[in-house]
């Protein structure tokens, strides 16, 4: 046996073999313990080992990932007793004596390799993607959660639907569901499972129901698309409001859209590929309807093989055309429509396949099934400037002209995938009467990219990290407002607990006068404004602010801002463009003339702003952040629950796990703040019976717990003889309260006694 101390170490995080007391505590064979490598990596925390053998003055410990080490006393590896609720693994990680990230890292790992998936921290599910179809979503299992409280079953996904269900029914209270994670991260599966268990228990099953269930492959053939970190990566935020009648049916849905990637319409970096339904529609659909497109393979196609990748593993386009045909019939699209729709994805399509030698030919009669192939060749060749009330025509490069193509294709698209959206809630949208808005009652799933750290950032990065700071100031104000509440509802004094609020930084992107965003749209609407003098008002108004950081040098086009889950540069390039989104009016003249309605009417609200007195459109950022302060008013007034995916590796591959990968998630997932703010106050928690039943090994004589009439007191005694009456620790209505150390100590004398 070999003596460590850690008796005094037990309230520190972090120390070394050199601060230990050797004849305080010890070490034997069969203990677990921490063990920090201190490699200095950002993304490395301690990992768990159990100790193999103890040997003359040296240690071998087998750790978490299966690699063994020696330790000896002298050279100041850092190693630290594992609190018992780490060793087999809790299903709350509030209630873990490591509360700390190797603590949370560890439960999820061990858990994880038992398959199982899911775990709870507080009010949060954590949810790490299996990579692999796990036999726990059947309807049996629908069936086991159904009206159940939240921890009486292993945390699972559809235990947060039943509660969201039942909350919604019982506080007559609309809920919501945040689910976040990065790319892969399983965010779209878990909104899946939560429909799928809330269509279930609404029973109906009405065609309403089923609507509001086929809307989802539809969605996803438009908007979802093979990227290299997800085969069905989501390139747009979606909130699916949910609605219930008085008697908890189903009655109808309302979706909302953020941020379609418009520009992999035009470009997919390697191994990625265009949006699905392209690749459906060129395996599925009819031949002589394929012949009467033009239309052939999808390898014929540039805009379909910039990733070099047409296939994709495990996806079925043949089967997938079927279910989005058959989805869109559900959702009352016309076989005109669907048909329209067709004319224009195959338009796009050979819009990309346009050769430009020397001059663009785009006389191929067949592949303008939209717009006239002499119009577009005006478009794509020259440009209309207005000068002194007289318009002249200038002409454009080749380069030009294929970015001026590139532009209304995006344009298109983004539209129709626009129209799309508004189709369905055309279809699943039942504007409440006024009887019924009463007594209806929603629950809404947001599906939102998480926080985006890039090697290059750009806009798109700016906004999506934008929106996570403000579902992160959500978060925090939420689960500060539930420890204050149980603090109240137990009578507990405490004082002020601080928390790292994050107003500072939403402030200085959004809401303060000359805040990032509106300088960056200001200068979109100045005429003379480009990307460099956009950042160069951007420093001279912010270079004081701790959140923002200048470029070091004057010819540095990035901007960084530090953001809650960390410092994210942005490089500028492209910026205002991307912002402005507008076609130019040719583009719009364009579609006036076209003889095809169904163009005209997704272009509708363009035509109608007018050729010539065409007012400004809305820039992409103030678009954006009206429709995230609507959303922030909405989950505002609701009930939330947060379910954050974890992707445990880059491989999308079953049973491995990325320790850096994932402690990186989990600081950017704001659990952290959770747990920090659960620290300052009285992290361990247990109700009377509990303490009892576990402490009164310390204290002979102490009865049973069930057995007890004054449990209360009996708490009060123990603690009193253990902790002494000086501690910070309290006593509440139903349960003790006490500080991480308290724990430890705790538990270090019942295991002696
Ligand atoms: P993105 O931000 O790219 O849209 P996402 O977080 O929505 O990513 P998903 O599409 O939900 O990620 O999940 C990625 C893949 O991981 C799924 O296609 C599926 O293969 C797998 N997956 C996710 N969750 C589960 C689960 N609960 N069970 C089995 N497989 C899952
Ligand atoms: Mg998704």
């Amino acid at each position: 046996m070999l003596y460590f101390s850690f008796f005094h170490l037990l309230v520190e995080d972090v120390f070394t073999i050199s601060e230990l007391k050797p004849e305080l505590c010890f070490i034997m064979q069969g203990d677990y313990v921490w063990l920090d490598l201190k490699t200095g990596r950002e993304f490395d925390v301690p990992v768990g080992a159990v100790v193999k053998l103890c040997d003359s003055g040296q240690i071998q410990v087998l750790d978490d990932e299966g690699r063994e080490h020696w330790i000896s006393p002298q050279n100041a590896t850092n190693i630290k007793p594992m609190h018992p609720t780490s060793i087999h693994g809790v299903e709350d990680m509030i209630r873990l004596g490591d509360l700390n990230e190797a603590g949370i890292l560890r439960n999820l790992l061990i858990r994880y390799n038992e398959h199982v998936i899911y775990t709870y921290t507080g009010s949060i599910l954590v949810a790490v993607n299996p990579y692999q179809l796990l036999p726990i979503y059947t309807p049996d299992q629908i069936r086991l959660y159904t009206n159940k409280k939240i921890g009486e079953l292993p945390p699972h996904i559809f235990a947060i639907a039943d509660n969201c269900y039942f909350n919604m029914q019982r506080n007559n209270k609309d809920q919501c569901c945040i689910i976040s994670g990065e790319s892969g991260a399983g965010k779209t599966e878990s909104t899946k499972l939560i429909l799928q268990f809330l269509a279930a228990i609404s029973g109906q099953h009405s065609w309403i129901e089923q609507q509001v269930l086929e809307a989802t492959p539809i969605l996803e053939a438009f908007g979802n698309a093979k990227t290299i970190r997800n085969d069905n990566s989501s390139r747009f935020g979606k909130y699916i409001d949910i609605h219930f009648n008085k008697r908890g049916a189903i009655e109808g849905a309302k979706i909302e859209q953020y941020l379609l990637e418009k520009s992999r319409v035009c470009r997919q970096a390697s191994d990625e590929r265009n949006y699905h339904v392209f690749y459906c529609m060129l395996k599925g659909m009819a031949p002589e309807m394929k012949a009467k497109l033009g239309l052939g393979l999808a390898t014929d196609y540039s805009y379909l093989t910039m990733g070099n990748c047409t296939a994709c593993d495990g996806r079925d386009d043949l089967r997938d055309y079927s279910s989005i045909l058959s989805a869109m019939k559900v959702l009352m699209f016309t076989e005109t429509e669907s048909w329209e729709i067709s004319k224009l994805l195959a338009a796009i399509l050979h819009m990309g396949n346009l050769r430009f030698e020397g001059t663009i030919n785009c006389t191929r009669a067949g592949c303008f099934c939209i717009v006239e192939p002499k119009d577009v060749m005006v478009c794509l060749t020259t440009r209309t400037l207005i000068t002194r009330g007289e318009s002249v025509a200038t002409p454009l490069s080749v380069e030009q002209g294929l970015d001026v193509r590139d532009a209304f294709v995006k344009g298109i698209y983004g539209r129709l995938f626009v129209w799309i959206v508004d189709k369905i809630n055309a279809a699943i949208f039942r504007p409440p009467s006024c009887e019924s808005n009463l007594v209806r009652r929603s629950i809404g799933l947001l599906d939102i990219f998480g926080f985006e750290n890039f090697i290059v950032n750009s806009f798109e990065q700016l906004c999506i990290n934008f929106a996570n700071e403000n579902l992160q100031q959500f978060f925090v104000r939420h689960v500060f407002k539930l420890e204050q509440e149980e603090y109240n509802l137990e009578d507990i004094s405490w004082q002020h607990i601080e928390f790292t609020d994050n107003q500072d930084a939403l402030d200085m992107i959004a809401n303060k006068p000359m805040n990032i965003i509106s300088l960056i749209d200001e200068e979109s609407k100045f005429p003379k404004g480009t990307d460099a003098t956009m950042l160069y008002k951007l420093n001279s108004q912010h270079k004081l602010n701790s959140n923002y950081i200048r470029p070091k040098n004057s010819y540095e086009t990035q901007f960084g801002i530090q953001h809650f889950a960390g410092v994210v540069h942005y490089e500028t390039r492209g910026f205002l463009e991307k912002n402005r989104d507008s076609l130019h009016t040719d583009i719009i003249q364009l579609v006036h003339s076209s003889k095809n309605k169904f163009i005209k009417q997704i272009f509708q609200a363009d035509v109608a702003m007018g050729v010539e007195t065409r007012k400004r459109s809305p820039t992409l950022s103030s678009q954006f952040k009206r429709s995230l302060e609507m959303l922030m008013r909405t989950l505002s007034v609701c009930q939330p629950f947060f379910v954050r995916c974890i992707k445990p590796n880059e491989l999308k591959k079953p049973l491995l796990f990325d320790r850096a990968l994932c402690v990186r998630q989990l600081r950017y997932s704001g659990m952290m703040e959770t747990i920090r703010i659960r620290r300052a106050g009285y992290p361990i928690r247990y109700t009377f019976a509990e303490f009892v039943e576990r402490y009164r090994v310390l204290m002979p004589g102490i009865k049973p717990a069930h057995i007890q009439e004054d449990l209360r007191g009996t708490c009060r005694q123990i603690v009193l003889a253990r902790l002494g009456k000086y501690d910070d620790w309290q006593i509440g209505k139903t349960k003790i309260f006490l500080k991480d150390h308290h724990d430890m100590q705790l538990e270090i004398e019942r295991d002696k006694a």
